[in-house]
């Protein structure tokens, strides 16, 4: 994306005195002159900060503020033990207020609606995020935290609640819920604030219904703030990032080069505001795109799509770069084929093969019909022809965490 001069005078401000206040970039920037930063070309040569570099920095590593002026430390959990802390400043603190109530606004929500908080609160960024918002809005927040559905349905009746602000899973729950028990026409609920992650439209519709909500994506991360940083507007189709807090890069996570906007990559955020823990180029191994042209609603805010995943799900096959989301919508638009899937990448006879296992309850003999098609939306999609392979129903192995469905056999 095209920096703008005001961007660029934010960042250049950012970086003449990062190495003065923050000794994690005083060591990373030690053989670079901030000064030298004069255009974004310039900007694009900086090195990226990864999430490792947080983690060696634990504990408290990363402040570029004296200690006495942090009030707040979130964590964000890793899965290799050492969290991330993340100190923030009293502005900080305000900032990321000002962001969420913001995205409220976006959603439409006033200081007349209810917001029935779900997300948990303690070193994660999610609930006091929604509840800050809410305060700073006007908002009536209810801090229920996550689970205990009994009672949340007891005071999303009893309370009126407008909002509820929820992950998506935890919302199909309680749309769920709200079915069995009948409760459809004693909830007031108008709008559901859910925090982004890569879920389907079938989910999203059957949300949406049981709820009669209108739906909108939260997209944050602890390291950036927290949820907050960005919302859809009332046009759905993507996020607008609040452009005066944070500048948006897309790379491809494989050669690390700046994509062209409406290129699908890894999305990259340098801070703008942040005290406690500025972030330069920080990789968030999520992917989108950023949607170009100017959203109808007539926001300056920049705005990416709904996360196709993380980039760490990525793989190139024959020069296509291929995840998750692909395949799975592909299945879904297959008739016959059930959501259950694995993929085997081969390099036989001097190319790759990429098979596509997927699970059907129909009979033999239709099977190859079902593979054809599943063959022909997957080139329609990705140009790309691969081996689809139906199995039984209950033949792919499945796990009870994260199930890993790509299995890449070249190397
Ligand atoms: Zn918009």
């Amino acid at each position: 994306m095209k920096m703008d001069d005001t961007t660029l005078a934010s960042i250049k401000k950012e970086l003449a005195s990062i190495k003065e206040r923050s000794p994690f970039y005083a060591r990373k920037f030690a053989n670079i002159n901030p000064e030298d930063i004069k255009s974004q070309e310039d900007f694009q040569k900086l090195p990226f900060t990864n999430k490792d570099d947080l983690r060696d920095a634990y504990p408290l590593g990363l402040a570029a503020v004296p200690a006495r002026d942090i009030v707040r430390i979130h964590s964000s959990s890793g899965t290799t033990g050492t969290p991330v802390i993340i100190p923030y400043t009293a502005k900080d603190v305000q900032d990321w207020a000002i962001q969420f109530a913001r995205c409220y606004k976006m959603s439409g929500i006033t200081a007349d609606d209810r917001i029935q908080i779900t997300p948990g609160y303690g070193l994660w960024t999610a609930g006091i995020g929604f509840q800050l918002g809410a305060e700073l809005l006007g908002a009536m927040a209810i801090p229920m935290g996550p689970g205990n559905t009994e009672k949340q349905l007891q005071m999303m009746v009893d309370l009126e609640a407008t909002v509820i602000g929820a992950t998506s899973s935890y919302a199909l729950l309680l749309a769920e819920k709200i079915a069995e028990q009948g409760l459809g026409n004693k909830i007031k609920l108008r709008k559901g604030v859910i925090g982004s992650e890569r879920w389907g439209e079938k989910m999203r519709n059957r949300i949406a219904n049981e709820l009669g909500v209108q739906l909108h994506d939260i997209y944050g991360l602890t390291e950036i703030y927290g949820p907050g940083i960005g919302i859809n507007c009332e046009y759905q189709s993507a996020m607008h990032i609040w452009s005066d807090y944070c500048y948006i890069e897309i790379i491809d996570p494989n050669t690390n080069q700046v994509l062209p906007d409406g290129q699908s990559g890894e999305l990259v955020i340098t801070t703008l505001q942040k005290e406690g823990a500025p972030l330069i180029r920080y990789r968030t191994h999520d992917l989108t795109r950023i949607v170009t042209g100017t959203c109808p609603c007539g926001s300056p805010h920049p705005r990416i799509e709904t996360l196709i995943g993380r980039s760490d799900d990525m793989i190139k096959v024959k020069g296509i770069n291929i995840f998750p989301a692909h395949i799975e919508e592909a299945l879904a638009v297959t008739e016959g084929a059930s959501s259950e899937y694995q993929v085997m990448i081969d390099h036989m006879n001097g190319r790759d093969i990429m098979t596509v296992f997927f699970e059907t309850a129909s009979p033999e003999e239709h099977r190859p019909y079902i593979e054809l098609a599943l063959h022909k939306a997957i080139k329609d999609k990705l140009a790309l022809s691969v081996m689809p392979k139906a199995v039984n129903v209950g033949d792919l192995p499945r796990s009870e965490k994260k199930t890993k469905r790509i299995f890449d056999n070249r190397y």
